[in-house]
């Protein structure tokens, strides 16, 4: 028997509505592209007329219901305006990360069948490197500087929005749709699309404003530092709208200029990849009194170092939000919060729980699946027979996820037993233990594991505790081909600028402490800095590349 209560459709266009009705008067700071001072502030109110007039453009450029449009820009506020102008149309938003190399680009608006691009001006050198590539996409360019009063005749954004009516065009039969098309960012293989659907973005969306997830309010004020292209700017875009959060866009901005953001905008909570905290701290530490509104970092796409969660709860008194996910997920899959049972541990205990990939957020259900030929030290599963392996912290698997905003197949390809299981759980790919109260600690990405001896070694556990000695920086960990043991471990790590010099010997001396002894790298290389991925990731493909130049 059916229940009686309303078949409301779960849309974008719902949260873009709420906002401009019920926040209207909250709004959106924006930093010009490339610029780190606030240049451009509107309220939610003005910022539906434009989205409404934008949907009209579309409509008129003759983008229809299921056309994939691109966009090729930093954080700011026309990226956020085509975030729901091209949904609300029943179109396809495909944000491009513009750190990736022109050709992979390429490949990824083929498969796309992208009809239309729109390009932050910024970036028309570099988009010219594409254009070369794909031929001739449609493009509008907008200035990614300024407000739309200072813009020149010439920005073609503002006088198509300038000549649009405002009626009304959303155009969304059904939550099923398709609202956007993500790819991974590739750190270990080729991109893949993602393609969400209203009723997946909103339902995360309402996930993640609960509070023990991101958990953002009407008084916060929140600054996805985050990419725009990577992953939907994890949802921000669109949760800071429906909480009334006001939202700072800092355009190009680095991070050792967050903190001249946060004074200039009273930012209370910021998202962004480790990296970026890393990158942030020093400034954030000596201008302590200007970053004072900031009360919670959220992190995610690596796993955050627990030296400097401990530095941003500790020193600056700045709660870490850990999390996990994937762009599969929308992204969100599990946070790290601490528990009422854990109020009474230590300060380092707490920051151990902290430092792990957290609880799955309500909604998402994971499990561990046993991966054959897996034996990591220091345990290995007792009960090689069981499908679904024990939580109790020490089990090692592959961690497999199920929710309503995690991807049933990849973009234009039928579902593969590579990536989904036959009862329909995506094989996240990372290899994790869980404990007993639901902690998720990911061990590696299994085709990060290094294999030595028939043996498997961790390099994030390595590099968790290579980055916990104080006179390292930044660390990475990669298997070298080694024809006795078939892989082993090479470490490449960056020293703390003014400390002294480290010496490989003391480097193993601690991890000796830590990890069996065939676990210790055969080499420390000392670089002074880490490639990363367009999205700031370690680059690993890099690294290997640069390490096997050196051997
Ligand atoms: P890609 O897989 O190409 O990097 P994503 O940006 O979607 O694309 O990355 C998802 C992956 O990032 C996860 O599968 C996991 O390996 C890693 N990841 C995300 N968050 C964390 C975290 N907090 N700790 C460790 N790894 C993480």
């Amino acid at each position: 028997m059916h229940g009686s209560m309303m078949n409301y459709p779960l849309t974008l266009a719902r949260i873009l509505e709420h906002a401009h009705r019920i926040h209207g008067d909250k709004g959106v700071t924006a930093c010009s592209s490339g610029s780190p001072e606030p240049k451009h502030r509107y309220t939610y109110a003005e910022f539906y007329c434009r989205v409404r007039r934008l949907a009209n453009v579309l409509v008129q450029l003759g983008i229809r219901p299921g056309d994939r449009v691109a966009t090729y820009a930093a954080n700011t506020y026309q990226h956020l305006e085509l975030y729901y102008a091209i949904p609300c149309i029943g179109a396809v938003l495909h944000p491009l990360n513009v750190r990736l190399a022109a050709a992979q680009l390429a490949e990824i608006v083929r498969e796309a069948e992208d009809k239309l691009i729109f390009v932050d001006g910024r970036f028309a050198s570099r988009f010219e490197g594409l254009q070369k590539e794909i031929g001739c996409l449609p493009s509008i360019f907008f200035r990614g500087s300024g407000s739309p009063e200072q813009a020149s005749d010439s920005d073609e954004y503002e006088a198509l929005i300038a000549a649009a009516d405002e009626t009304d065009a959303w155009d969304i039969r059904d939550e099923n749709w398709a609202m956007g098309l993500c790819y991974t960012s590739g750190t270990s293989g080729e991109p893949r699309g993602v393609l969400y659907t209203h009723r997946s973005m909103f339902l995360h969306t309402m996930a993640v404003n609960q509070a023990d997830v991101f958990g953002f309010t009407e008084a916060d004020v929140v600054m996805p530092f985050v990419p725009m292209f990577h992953a939907m700017a994890w949802g921000v875009p669109y949760a800071a709208l429906f909480a009334g959060a006001d939202l700072v866009l800092p355009g190009g901005a680095k991070p050792a200029r967050i903190a001249h953001l946060i004074a200039e905008t009273g930012v209370t909570v910021a998202a962004g990849v480790p990296a970026v905290w890393g990158q942030a701290y020093p400034e954030l530490r000596s201008r302590a009194q200007d970053s004072a509104s900031l009360r919670q970092i959220i992190v995610g796409g690596e796993a955050m170092p627990p030296r400097l969660i401990e530095a941003y709860e500790q020193e600056l008194g700045v709660e870490v939000r850990h999390a996990w996910g994937m762009t599969e997920m929308s992204p969100t899959g599990t946070l790290s919060m601490l528990r009422r049972a854990h109020q009474n541990l230590s300060e380092a205990e707490k920051w151990k729980v902290k430092a792990m990939q957290g609880r799955p957020v309500p909604g998402v259900e994971i499990r561990l699946a046993e991966v054959t030929g897996l034996q990591t030290a220091p345990t290995v599963s007792a009960d090689s027979s069981s499908a679904e392996l024990p939580w109790d912290g020490e089990t090692i698997g592959e961690l497999q996820v199920r929710s309503p905003w995690t991807v049933s197949r990849y973009y234009k390809t039928e579902p593969t037993a590579e990536h989904f299981t036959a009862d329909g759980w995506l094989r996240t790919g990372d290899i994790a233990t869980i404990n007993a109260e639901g902690y998720v600690q990911i061990v590696d990405r299994a085709k990060a594991l290094i294999r030595s001896g028939g043996e498997s070694i961790s390099s994030v556990a390595l590099e968790t505790a290579l980055m916990a000695h104080p006179q390292v920086l930044n660390a990475a960990v990669l298997g070298v081909p080694d024809e006795k043991w078939g892989e082993r471990p090479v470490a490449v790590v960056v020293c703390e600028p003014d400390e002294a010099e480290i010496k490989p010997a003391q480097l193993k001396a601690r991890l000796a402490k830590q990890f069996p002894k065939f676990w210790i790298p055969d080499r420390f290389i000392f670089v002074d800095e880490i490639p990363q991925t367009g999205v700031g990731k370690s680059d690993k493909r890099e690294i290997r590349k640069r390490v096997l130049e050196l051997s």
